[in-house]
Formats: C-alpha cells, sequence, structure tokens
C-alpha cells in the first residue's frame, strides 16, 4: 500500500484512486501488535485541493485480533471506518489544519499501512468483549468462568477481588513453588 506522492504530482488531475487489498500479519500501535485476521482493504483518494494540500480519504476495513478484556481469550474485533485528514510534513502549521487529522509523512512513498497504524487508537472499541456475558476470570485462582467453575467465590474477600486476573495467575504458580 505504498503511493507516490511524486506520481500524484504529476497528475493533471490532482489525484489518485486508491483500491487495495492486502494481507499482512500485525498491525502496530505503540506498544500493542495485533494479529490481523482479514486483509486490509482500502478505498478511497489522495488528491491535491487548491492550496496544493495533500487529501486523504479512504473507507479502511479489516478485522483485528484482540484479547477479551475480562477473560484475556482472543476475539476477532471487525475494525471499519473511515481516515479523512492531511498529510503533512513535519514541519506542518499546526494551527491550519485544526479541524483536521494531519498525518505526518517523511517521504514521497506514503506507506498506507502507517497511516492506518496511527488511525488505531481511536477507532478500538473502548473494551473488547468475547461475549456481553462473558463471566472472565476467577479474580482469586484465574480459572476461565466461561469453561469451568471453581470454588473461591465461597471465600472471596473485597481486597482480593480487585487483583488483577493475569496476577492472580502468577500468584497461583507461586502459591505452588
Ligand atoms: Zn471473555
Ligand atoms: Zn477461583
Amino acid at each position: 500500500m505504498i503511493i507516490s506522492l511524486n506520481e500524484l504530482n504529476k497528475r493533471e488531475t490532482g489525484k489518485i484512486d486508491l483500491n487495495f487489498s492486502q494481507k499482512i500479519d500485525n498491525i502496530s500501535y505503540c506498544d500493542n501488535t495485533y494479529k490481523l485476521a482479514s486483509p486490509i482493504s482500502l478505498i478511497g483518494k489522495i488528491s491535491k485541493n487548491a492550496k496544493d494540500e495533500v487529501h486523504l480519504r479512504a473507507d479502511v476495513d479489516f478485522t483485528l485480533i484482540d484479547n477479551c478484556s475480562r477473560c484475556l481469550e482472543p476475539v476477532e474485533v471487525p475494525m471499519s471506518y473511515t481516515i479523512d485528514g492531511f498529510l503533512v510534513s513535519e514541519d506542518f502549521d499546526e494551527d491550519s489544519f485544526e479541524d483536521y487529522d494531519a498525518f505526518i509523512i517523511d517521504t514521497d512513498e506514503v506507506d498506507l499501512v502507517k497511516i492506518i497504524e496511527q488511525t488505531l487508537d481511536f477507532n478500538l472499541p473502548q473494551k473488547v468483549l468475547c461475549d456481553e456475558d462473558c463471566k472472565g476470570l476467577c479474580p482469586k485462582c484465574g480459572a476461565n468462568l466461561n469453561k469451568e467453575t471453581c470454588s473461591c467465590s465461597e471465600t472471596a474477600s473485597d481486597e482480593d477481588d480487585n487483583i488483577d486476573p493475569r496476577f492472580a495467575k502468577l500468584k497461583d504458580l507461586f502459591k505452588n513453588d
């Protein structure tokens, strides 16, 4: 998904139609890497306006894999949204793009996957759940309560309820030592 801005400059129409479908394994945002369960589809266009600014508008569709925030099992998360913003160089004038998304690019070759990565953060669902009724992990022993029952609830205290389920699993390991 590489677009050449030189190519855009050469075109009399001042625009390039985009229609990509690309299979890639992972997509990353900051420290988070997500596996993809589908190719990334991107349809839209890149165009120059009268002020010679480069505008990108594209609909993206793909499915990534995140973890259920309660039971930590992998969940397929369908992503479908529109990217609408300007491609700018690093020294861009922030004031003139105040009302728009601005994506900083440092070469004439624009990798659209990198731009999609920058848009992940504000398009990901707040909370990923495998099921609305997911019972989550037992905060004490880490058992996946969708798959098994444990006897902790009878003895659980308020304090133990606050333990992060990921750490509860570790705590369990040490206990067996
Ligand atoms: Zn779950
Ligand atoms: Zn338990």
